[in-house]
């Protein structure tokens, strides 16, 4: 059984700016440090088929998507970008790097249900935790892991499916898709006070929401997940886990000011791993969200996918 890599060139395509940190070059990073780590080759590497627009409407409204659609500039626009909000763009490529996004997360999906592969990354742009059912914002257009989730509970019909979220900040779009809703369990911990200032107060019922402060370590993020995650994924026993594989809580990204390393995102990994082998046929599928420090990024990456590949 393999690991799977899920990409399209699309997905470099988008970008918002030169200065943006959420950047096309973060995928090359990636792609170039498992070569360099001289994993790549066992990875099985497969091209990111585009979504339907009916798979986004699982879980975004008509207008979330028109507005995405529509705004995109043509190519021969006098204008290169079209603002969402500060810190959000859409380029001529940006829709259909959503669809290839989207498409990854969903091909992913059926592949491991489908048994062909035991796990798969998608190494995606742009990412989607904040995108909640009507709005986009921080960085995100398409909640990804939510619209492979809702695929994986009404088009394949498994009945619970866990969402666990290491980006380092909170995943508001996931948890605003899927507030009280019996089938998802969602875990995550997070940076707080900080953007987007949710998910400290008043979580609905299927959330275990852990804000930490900042310049927390990976002893205390290990802690946490031990006593509140994992006890609460081992109750829900999901048939399948999604991963909002964020990597900017790393002591080098400056996006955030956590302090793990790519120690701490291995042994992350392992901890799901254990319980979806536990509970869930093994099935995981990981996709982007944050990292914005090309190195640490790259090598985060690197290790979560050993762990996922079992190659360590
Ligand atoms: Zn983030």
């Amino acid at each position: 059984m393999t690991t799977a890599y899920y990409t399209h060139a699309d997905c470099k395509r988008h970008e918002m700016g030169s200065w943006h940190p959420e950047s096309p070059e973060r995928l090359q990073a990636i792609e170039d440090q498992l070569i360099a780590s001289r994993i790549s080759t066992l990875l099985d590497h497969r091209d990111a088929p585009s979504a339907e627009e009916s798979d986004l409407a699982r879980v975004h409204t008509a207008d979330a998507i028109y507005r995405i659609r529509e705004n995109c500039p043509s190519e021969h626009s006098e204008y290169d970008h079209f603002p969402l909000d500060a810190d959000t763009a859409l380029n001529s490529y940006t829709w259909r790097a959503c669809l290839r996004a989207a498409g990854a997360a969903i091909a992913a999906t059926d592949a491991v249900i489908d048994a062909e592969i035991e796990n798969a990354f998608c190494a995606v742009r742009p990412p989607g935790h904040h995108a909640s059912r009507k709005e986009s914002m921080g960085f995100c257009m398409f909640n990804n892991v939510a619209i492979a989730a809702r695929h994986a509970l009404d088009v394949r019909g498994l009945q619970r499916v866990a969402i666990v979220d290491f980006d380092v900040h909170h995943g508001n779009g996931t948890e605003d898709i899927f507030r009280d809703d019996p089938q998802v369990l969602m875990v995550s911990f997070f940076q707080h006070p900080f953007y987007p200032y949710s998910g400290d107060s008043e979580p609905a019922s299927n959330m275990v929401n852990i804000p930490v402060p900042a310049h927390s370590y990976g002893d205390v993020i290990r802690t946490l997940v031990t006593e509140k995650w994992l006890p609460a994924l081992r109750a829900f026993q999901p048939e399948m886990i999604f991963i909002s594989a964020g990597f900017d809580a790393h002591r080098e990204d400056d996006m955030g000011q956590l302090g793990l390393t790519e120690a701490d995102f291995a042994w992350l990994t392992r901890q799901v791993m254990a319980v979806a082998k536990e509970y869930s046929k093994g099935r995981i599928v990981s996709c982007l969200e944050g990292g914005y420090n090309l190195s640490a990024l790259a090598r985060s990456v690197t290790a979560h996918l050993k762990v996922l590949a079992d190659l360590e």
